[in-house]
């Protein structure tokens, strides 16, 4: 195989990786769909993966969805997955605060329904989500009523996200003890035709501002995502493939993991910029160079179907 990176995935190169690992972790926006939409053959690839006896797993750092929710879209989608295949950070942050954290007492959210959902369904209680509105009467902002269970504030995406949030966050995470989790850095989520809003990193960086401490994050590139999955299904990293179209976190959660790393053109990051990573001569910019690169993951499909 290839001793350089960054290498084009084609031909009978496709086989022989393949061939090589037993797992493949795919990111999901921007690789198996944009938004709502399938990448064409996509859902064929994932298929036909397994039909070969390949485990698949997605791993998101989308935390507006619960593992359900995941699972119910990639069906919708002609997809054939599972919620145990699916880890986002709403389920792997959850786990996170239980098995890391050892978290005991409530969390104060700032987040979607699905983020709650997943706690409760490890057990974990929370207060905060959704709209949390300024009475008339509340000046007093240093002095807002507080949770006195609150043990640790969880930021994720939140389209609730407010200044009464932001000053509630900084009010729990005053008190001694209390810890500090974010969902993701991701600061851009891109839209088709060039356009852009703003991501959970930016909603992070208003609270770390805010509370001038930085939270711990679970989702990519952190090796927690990996580790979730890996724990759970006993992956061995030498044969194991990371596909992702974003080079800060997907092939980054792969490098600093020992995976392979493929890195896909039909999201966010291009091969001008792995190879700028490549060039830079950077030690630490070398975790963003991909070992191959495809237009699409559909050019995986021949080889599976031969
Ligand atoms: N976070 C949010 C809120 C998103 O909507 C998205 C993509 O839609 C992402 C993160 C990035 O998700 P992924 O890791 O699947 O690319
Ligand atoms: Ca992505």
């Amino acid at each position: 195989m290839s001793g350089s990176k960054c290498t084009r995935l084609g031909g009978p190169l496709v086989k022989q990786v393949l061939e090589s690992v037993d797992s493949v972790l795919f990111d999901c926006d921007g690789v198996i769909w944009r938004g709502d939409q399938a990448i064409p053959g996509a859902a064929q690839v994932i298929n036909l993966l397994k039909e070969n006896g390949k485990k698949v797993f997605f791993v998101t750092n989308n935390s507006t969805k619960t593992r359900k929710m995941y699972a119910d879209k990639m069906n919708t989608l002609g997809f054939d997955a599972t919620e145990e295949e699916v880890f986002g950070t709403a389920y792997c942050s959850a786990m996170y605060l239980k098995t890391v954290c050892k978290v005991e007492g409530k969390v104060y959210l700032v987040g979607s329904n699905a983020m709650k959902q997943e706690l409760e369904a490890v057990g974990i209680q929370q207060t905060g989500v959704g709209p949390d509105l300024i009475s008339g009467k509340q000046l007093d902002w240093a002095n807002v009523p507080l949770d006195a269970d609150v043990k640790a504030v969880v930021v994720g995406f939140d389209e609730h996200f407010s200044y009464m949030k932001l000053n509630r966050a900084l009010q729990y995470l005053s008190q001694p003890g209390c810890l500090f989790v974010g969902t993701n850095r991701d600061t851009r989520l891109p839209l088709e035709g060039g356009k852009a809003v703003p991501g959970t990193g930016c909603l992070l960086k208003a609270v770390e501002t805010a509370a001038q401490r930085q939270a711990e994050t679970v989702g990519k590139p952190n090796h927690f995502m990996f580790d979730c999955v890996a724990s759970q299904y006993g992956i061995d990293p030498n044969r194991c493939l990371m596909v992702g179209d974003r080079l800060d976190t997907d092939i980054m959660l792969g490098s600093n993991c020992g995976l392979k790393t493929l890195l896909t053109l039909t999201g966010v990051s291009t091969v001008a910029d792995a190879e700028a990573h490549q060039k830079s001569g950077c030690a630490e910019r070398q975790g963003m160079v991909p070992d191959y690169y495809v237009d699409s993951i559909a050019d995986l499909l021949p080889a599976l179907q031969g």
